[in-house]
């Protein structure tokens, strides 16, 4: 009885949904200016919460700065990831204004933690029903009754990525794919996370029960089909888990190619979304004795805290801006020597223009591309060891327009110099999506609605203030790609 006790009963240092429910919502009360708690989906049969918690300063705020994921419980049973993450959390709250390295993080990142993803399935191991569960609870076979012989999809084989290469088709299997590519609120919350986000990287934190433990597995080598950064990404794996030191402390974790593309999710962060992951296999099995709990998480810590030391040390970083109107672009970027055709495109991100390339200190060719934009090419761009490159990018509109007043049929100003009040024509409103006042150094500063034909300006801005004395350009955006720029001149 004492034997039984000791193999089905889980150490209550592991936390259940519960717990890790109760503890999240009272670190975001708590620390609520550096915290931000979020629901980010709900799971597949049971509908239970999916949370995720951010750390960074101005939580609340997304700012230009370096995004890294940390996910654990794809695997129901994996629980030591969960401890992992929950760790993690608390010591960067804790030592916040406290530790100058973590204050430093935490306000110069954007730190995001899924830390039960998988919390139906865990609910199978925590309740003791079956610890050795690993899918979450989606009813196969649509009987209303959880069947642990049938039910149940693996949510690292979800992702639309290679799908239909990865674990298996049979809904028995413990590596079921699902009937479809994101079939599963599992691998969708992160899908979707993912797609608000522009991580740089991201751990995702198993453990092995039958297979190789502490190991840090990457994307990706299928035969010879290399992922394009396979050596930048293989580098910090080495790093990473070297970093890690194993359960018996005489050694370190060790880093792995991923073998073969598929439905995990390293495969689909990276294939698909450009974020250097990593697949962490925690200690030797899955579930560990509680005293072994915190050790497992104070050495793991230091691998995930490199990840976002990482970040800014090797790469080129830069913002892409519309030459015209300094408005930030979402444009692809093409790092030559670590390019894959058959990859969707790597792209800077629309609320800052901002893109973020880890790379190895080296020498670049960078190409710079956006519809409806000129190209721009980069040829032998240095990238220095521990440093990040700096390139900003203008992109100019294909097919702008420059016509000055007087030469302009589509928007005339009367008069120009303008004193107090001005009349703006459009000739026909229709022909405008946008019509936008700058002053000379690209600032917005007024907004006009192009629905009718006359505008009346009052050399106001958009919180209704007298703009000085000065040149400013009234720039209209047009649906044949066409901008139209009149200069105007105020002289109250
Ligand atoms: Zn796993």
């Amino acid at each position: 009885m004492i034997l039984l006790l000791f193999i089905f009963t889980i150490d209550p240092r592991y936390h259940t949904l519960d717990e890790v429910a109760y503890e999240l919502d009272s670190i975001a009360n708590n620390f609520s200016s550096i915290t931000l708690l979020d629901t980010i989906g709900y799971s597949t049969c049971d509908s239970l919460p999916i949370f995720a918690l951010k750390i960074s300063d101005n939580a609340d705020v997304e700012e230009d700065e370096p995004e890294v994921l940390y996910i654990a419980c794809h695997h129901a049973e994996e629980i030591l990831g969960i401890e992992v993450c929950m760790y993690m959390i608390n010591d960067l709250i804790s030592k916040y204004h406290i530790d100058s390295t973590i204050t430093y993080l935490v306000d110069n990142r954007e730190i995001w933690f899924v830390p039960l993803l998988n919390p139906e399935g865990h609910s199978i191991v925590m309740e003791l029903i079956d610890t050795t569960w690993r899918k979450n609870k989606r009813d196969n076979n649509n009987n209303g009754i959880f069947d642990l012989d049938y039910d149940g999809v693996d949510p690292n084989r979800n992702y639309d990525f290679y799908w239909s290469k990865g674990g298996s088709s049979d809904p028995s299997s413990e590596y079921y794919r699902g009937p479809a590519p994101f079939s599963d609120n599992e691998a969708m919350a992160i899908r979707d996370l993912c797609r608000a986000h522009d991580f740089v990287f991201c751990n995702t934190y198993h453990s092995a029960r039958t297979g190789l433990g502490e190991v840090v597995y990457f994307p990706w080598r299928a035969g010879e089909y290399f992922s394009p950064d396979f050596y930048i990404i293989r580098g910090i794996a080495d790093t990473l888990s070297k970093l890690i030191i194993n359960d018996q402390g005489n050694g370190h974790y060790m880093a792995l190619p991923g073998y073969g593309v598929d439905g995990r999710a390293r495969n689909w962060l990276y294939g698909v979304k450009g974020i250097f992951s990593y697949c962490i296999e925690i200690s030797t099995t899955c579930i560990q004795p509680g005293w072994m709990v915190d050790d497992i998480c104070q050495r793991n810590l230091v691998g995930a805290y490199y990840l976002l030391e990482r970040v800014s040390t090797g790469g080129i970083t830069g913002c892409i801006y519309d030459s015209l109107t300094g408005e930030p672009l979402s444009a692809e970027v093409i790092i030559n020597e670590h390019y894959d055709p058959n990859l969707p495109p790597r792209q800077s991100d629309s609320d800052f223009g901002r893109f973020l390339r880890i790379l190895k200190a080296g020498v670049f060719n960078i190409e710079i591309h956006k519809s409806g934009y000129e190209s721009k090419f980069y040829q032998n761009v240095e990238v220095g060891q521990n440093t990040l490159t700096e390139l900003n990018v203008q992109l100019k509109r294909m097919g702008g327009t420059f016509i000055m007043e007087n030469n302009d049929t589509a928007i005339s100003i009367n008069p120009n110099p303008v004193r107090g009040t001005v009349a703006i024509q459009l000739t026909n409103p229709l022909y405008f999506t946008s019509l936008k006042m700058y002053d000379i150094i690209g600032r917005l500063l007024k907004n006009f609605d192009t629905t009718t034909n006359e505008i009346v300006w009052h050399c106001t801005d958009e919180l209704n203030r007298k703009i000085s004395n000065g040149i400013y350009l009234l720039v209209g955006e047009t649906n044949e790609q066409v901008l139209i720029i009149k200069k105007v001149v105020v002289l109250n």
